[in-house]
C-alpha cells in the first residue's frame, strides 16, 4: 500500500456468528475506512481450532452484507497464511530474537505476576515448548485516537510474550502482526478488549521490521479502540459468554443500536430506513467527529 493511502481491517476470529459487540467493531472499522476514502478488508482468523465454532465464518461474512458492511478484496483466511507466519518466525530466528520455554502457566504466576524471562539462557528443547520474542525494545506507549496517550504497564509492556504457543498454534499475536504488515493495514479500529496486547503487537511489528524479510518499512498502524458492549451483567459481550447472534432480519435497529454506541444519533427519519441510507448518513457523520 501507498504510505498515504487509508486501509482497514474488521478481523473477527470465527468463535461464533456475530453479536452486537462485534457489530460495533464492524462498524466503528468501515465507518473509519470509508469515511477517510479508504480499503476495508476482512480477515478470518481461524487460526485456533479448539475456539471455532464450524459455520461460524460463513455466518460472519452473510451477516456483514445483511447489514451492507461491504468488503474490498477477497475474504482472507489467517488458516491459509501459515507459510507466512512461518518465514517470519524463520527470520526472528535467524536474527536471534527467539527462544524456546517449557513453562506451564501454573509455574509462570507461582514465581512472578509477569514472565520474566526464565528461559532465556535454559536451552530448553524444542518438543513441546512454547517460543518466545526477546522483548528488548518493548513498547510502554502509545497512542490511541480515542484514549490518547496509553500507558501500559511495565512488568506486561516487557514481558518475553509467546509468538508460537506449546501446542504448536500461532499465537494471535504473531499472526495479527503479519498479516497487518503484509496485506499494508495502515489503521486498526478494534474493541478496547484489545488495547493493552497493542504494546505487544507494535514491539513486534517493530522487531519485524527491522527484520531481514519482506515484512520492511512499513510504518507503525494508527490504532483506535472501540468502548466495548457490556450486558446486563456488566461483562462485555463475547461468543464465549453467549452473547446472542445478531439478528440479520433486523439489520436496520442492529444499525441503529450499534451507532449509539459510537456516539452517533440517527435521525428518526431514517429509523428503519434501508441499511445503505444509515450506512451513507453514518459515514458522513463519522467524518463530522473527526477523530
Ligand atoms: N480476531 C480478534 C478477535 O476477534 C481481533 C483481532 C484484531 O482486530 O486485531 O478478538
Amino acid at each position: 500500500a501507498q504510505p498515504d493511502t487509508y486501509r482497514g481491517r474488521f478481523a473477527p476470529s470465527p468463535s461464533g456468528p456475530l453479536h452486537a459487540g462485534s457489530l460495533v467493531a464492524a462498524l466503528g472499522s468501515y465507518l473509519d475506512a470509508r469515511a477517510k476514502q479508504g480499503e476495508w478488508l476482512l480477515r478470518i482468523e481461524d487460526i485456533d481450532p479448539p475456539r471455532q465454532v464450524s459455520g461460524a465464518a460463513d455466518a460472519i461474512c452473510s451477516q456483514l452484507e445483511a447489514h451492507h458492511l461491504h468488503w474490498d478484496q477477497q475474504v482472507s483466511y489467517q488458516s491459509q497464511h501459515h507459510a507466512y507466519y512461518q518465514h517470519a518466525l524463520e527470520n526472528l530466528w535467524q536474527s536471534e530474537h527467539l527462544y524456546y520455554c517449557d513453562c506451564t502457566r501454573k509455574q509462570i504466576k507461582a514465581r512472578a505476576p509477569f514472565y520474566t524471562g526464565y528461559c532465556r539462557e535454559r536451552q530448553v528443547a524444542a518438543e513441546g515448548a512454547a517460543i518466545r520474542l526477546k522483548n528488548d525494545n518493548p513498547v510502554t506507549s502509545f497512542y490511541d485516537r480515542i484514549k490518547h496517550q496509553v500507558m501500559v504497564e511495565t512488568g506486561f509492556a516487557n514481558e518475553d510474550f509467546v509468538v508460537r504457543r506449546r501446542d504448536g498454534l500461532w499465537a494471535y499475536q504473531l499472526a495479527v502482526v503479519v498479516d497487518d504488515m503484509r496485506q499494508g493495514i495502515t489503521h486498526i479500529v478494534r474493541g478496547a478488549d484489545l488495547l493493552t496486547p497493542s504494546a505487544w503487537q507494535l514491539t513486534l511489528w517493530q522487531v519485524l521490521a527491522q527484520t531481514p524479510g519482506d515484512l520492511k518499512n512499513t510504518s507503525l498502524p494508527q490504532l483506535m479502540h472501540l468502548p466495548l458492549v457490556t450486558g446486563t451483567d456488566g461483562l462485555k459481550l463475547s461468543k464465549q459468554n453467549h452473547a446472542p447472534a445478531l439478528d440479520s432480519n433486523r439489520a436496520s435497529d442492529n444499525l441503529e443500536q450499534a451507532l449509539a454506541h459510537l456516539n452517533l444519533t440517527l435521525p428518526n427519519e431514517l429509523k428503519k430506513a434501508p441499511c445503505d441510507n444509515i450506512l451513507a448518513w453514518a459515514i458522513e457523520a463519522w467524518s463530522q467527529l473527526n477523530r
